[in-house]
C-alpha cells in the first residue's frame, strides 16, 4: 500500500474541500435559479390576473356605456359605405345621421333595421348581426340576398334585395339599438369552438376581432363552411385572423370547391363542417360551442354535439332565419312527452278565420301561426325586435324568455310565447 506525503495529504484536502465548495455553489445556483424561475412565473400569473382584471372593468365600462347611450325606438343612420364583398353580398357601414356618439355591443349581436320598401303598406323589420366588433364611429352589417327555396318561383328576399339593389352611400335607415342574447362573453377564458356555414359568418367574425381586440389568451377553433371561395364572404378577413391571433385554428370546409380554390392553401377540408371532422381535430369536447347558419346546418351540428356529450349549456347559436334550432328533448323526455296527457289548448286566430289545437311540437305561438299559414311578421325570433307584438283578444300567454323589446298588457312578443290554455290572437 502506497505512503501519503504530508504534500499528497495536502492535495487530497484540498480537492475534498474546492470539491464540497463546488457542490455548495452548484446547490445555491441552482436553488436560486429556481427561486428566480418562481417568482417569474407567479409574476407571469399575477400579471395575467391584473390583465383579466382590468379587461372585465373595461368590459363593465363598456357594458354601461352601451346601456347609457342606447337609444329606444329607431335612429337615423347614413349609410357611409357599401362595400361589395362577394356573390350578392355586401357590407354597410352606418355612421349616426346625428353624429352623437354611438353605444358599443358585445360581439354576436345585431342591428335591426325598420325598412320602407316601395310598393309596400307597411315597413318590414329584419335583423342583421353585426360583423365588425365595436367601433367608436360606426357599425358594420354585412347582407346576403336571401334566394328562392330550390325549385320555387318565388322572389328572392325583400330586405335582403333591397340591402342589396336599393341602398346606396348617403342613404338614411331607421335603425334600433344593437341587441341580442347570442354573444361571447369576453371576461371568461373558456376554450371555444366557433362554427359557421354561409352567411352564419357575420357574428363569428364579430367574435373574433373582439378576442384580438381584447388580447385574450383563450384557444379558439373556428370551423367555416361555404360552398367554395367565391361564396365566401369576408373571405380575406377571415384568412388574416390565423396571422393576428396565434391561438386560433382556423378550419374552411368548401363542399364544392371552385378550380381555383387550393387544398391546403384556400381551404383545409373538402365538403361540409361536421361534428366527425370536429371530433378528429379537437383534444376533447369540454369547449364553448357558439353556432350559426342555415337551419339544417345548426340542427344537424346541435343534434351531433349533444350525441359527442356535449352540454346544453356549453353550446349557443343563433337562427338566422324561421327555422329556429329547437333544444331537443331527451328521448325519454320525448317519450312522456308524446304519452302524457295532453289537454288541448286552442289558438284562434281571429283575423284569419282559423284555430289550430296547440301541440308541443311548436316551440312558439309564432310557429303555430305559421304553420297553419297566418302570417305574423318576425324578426329577431327572440323578444327583442317587436316585430311580432300581435293584441291577445282572450286568453293568457307564457313567456319562454326575458324580452328586449316592450309589450304593452293584453299583447304578446308571438316568437317566444306559449299559450297558457286557449287563447285568441287578434291575427
Ligand atoms: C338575429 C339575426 C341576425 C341576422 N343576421 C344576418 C346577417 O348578418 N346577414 C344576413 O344576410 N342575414 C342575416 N339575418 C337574416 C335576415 O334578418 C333576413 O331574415 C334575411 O335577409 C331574409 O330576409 P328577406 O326580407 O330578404 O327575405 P323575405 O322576404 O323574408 O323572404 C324569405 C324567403 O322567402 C322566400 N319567399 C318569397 N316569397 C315567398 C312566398 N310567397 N312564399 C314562400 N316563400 C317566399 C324568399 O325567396 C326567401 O327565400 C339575420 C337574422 C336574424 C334573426
Amino acid at each position: 500500500m502506497p505512503v501519503l506525503t504530508p504534500t499528497d495529504f495536502t492535495l487530497i484536502v484540498g480537492f475534498v474541500l474546492v470539491g464540497g465548495l463546488l457542490v455548495q455553489l452548484t446547490l445555491l445556483l441552482v436553488d436560486s435559479l429556481r427561486s428566480a424561475a418562481h417568482a417569474r412565473s407567479a409574476r407571469a400569473r399575477e400579471l395575467e390576473r391584473l390583465e383579466l382584471d382590468i379587461r372585465a372593468a373595461r368590459l363593465r365600462i363598456q357594458s354601461a356605456e352601451q346601456e347609457r347611450t342606447a337609444w329606444s325606438g329607431v335612429r337615423k343612420f347614413t349609410v357611409a359605405k357599401k362595400i361589395p364583398e362577394c356573390a350578392d353580398t355586401y357590407s354597410f357601414e352606418l355612421t349616426p345621421h346625428d353624429r352623437r356618439p354611438i353605444p358599443g355591443f358585445k360581439p354576436g349581436q345585431y342591428l335591426t333595421f325598420q325598412l320602407t320598401l316601395p310598393g309596400l303598406a307597411k315597413p318590414i323589420i329584419r335583423c342583421y348581426s353585426l360583423s365588425d366588433c365595436s367601433r367608436p364611429n360606426h357599425y358594420r352589417v354585412t347582407i346576403k340576398r336571401c334566394p328562392p327555396p330550390a325549385g320555387s318561383e318565388h322572389p328572392p328576399g325583400k330586405g335582403s334585395s333591397f340591402f342589396c339593389d336599393s341602398v346606396a352611400q348617403g342613404d338614411i335607415l331607421d335603425v334600433k339599438a344593437p341587441a341580442g342574447h347570442f354573444y361571447l362573453d369576453l371576461e371568461k377564458e373558456t376554450p371555444t369552438v366557433l362554427i359557421s356555414g354561409g352567411v352564419g359568418i357575420t357574428p363569428m367574425i364579430a367574435m373574433a376581432h373582439a378576442l384580438i381586440e381584447a388580447r385574450s389568451n383563450r384557444e379558439v377553433w373556428f370551423f367555416f363552411g361555404s360552398r367554395n371561395s367565391e361564396d365566401h364572404m369576408l373571405r380575406a378577413e377571415t384568412l388574416a385572423l390565423t396571422s393576428k391571433y396565434p391561438n386560433l385554428k382556423l378550419h374552411i370546409c368548401y363542399s364544392r370547391p371552385g378550380k381555383n380554390d387550393r387544398l391546403g392553401h384556400d381551404f383545409q377540408h373538402e365538403g361540409r363542417v361536421t361534428v366527425d371532422l370536429m371530433k378528429s381535430l379537437l383534444p376533447s369536447q369540454n369547449y364553448h360551442f357558439y353556432l350559426c347558419g342555415p337551419g339544417a346546418f345548426m340542427e344537424s351540428i346541435t343534434d351531433d354535439l349533444r350525441t359527442w356529450g356535449v352540454p346544453d349549456a356549453a353550446v349557443h347559436f343563433e337562427a338566422f332565419g324561421p327555422a329556429s334550432v329547437k333544444k331537443a328533448a331527451k328521448p325519454d323526455m320525448k317519450k312522456s312527452l308524446t304519452s302524457a296527457p295532453f289537454t288541448a289548448k286552442v289558438i284562434t286566430f281571429a283575423k284569419s278565420g282559423l284555430s289550430t289545437e296547440w301541440s308541443p311540437e311548436h316551440a312558439t305561438l309564432l310557429d303555430a301561426a305559421d304553420a297553419c299559414g297566418v302570417r305574423i311578421e318576425a324578426g329577431c325570433r327572440a323578444g327583442n325586435c317587436g316585430a311580432c307584438l300581435v293584441a291577445i283578444k282572450s286568453g293568457e300567454v307564457e313567456y319562454l324568455n326575458e324580452h328586449g323589446a316592450d309589450a304593452e298588457p293584453g299583447s304578446c312578443l308571438a316568437c317566444i310565447c306559449k299559450p297558457k290554455g286557449a287563447l285568441t290572437l287578434d291575427a
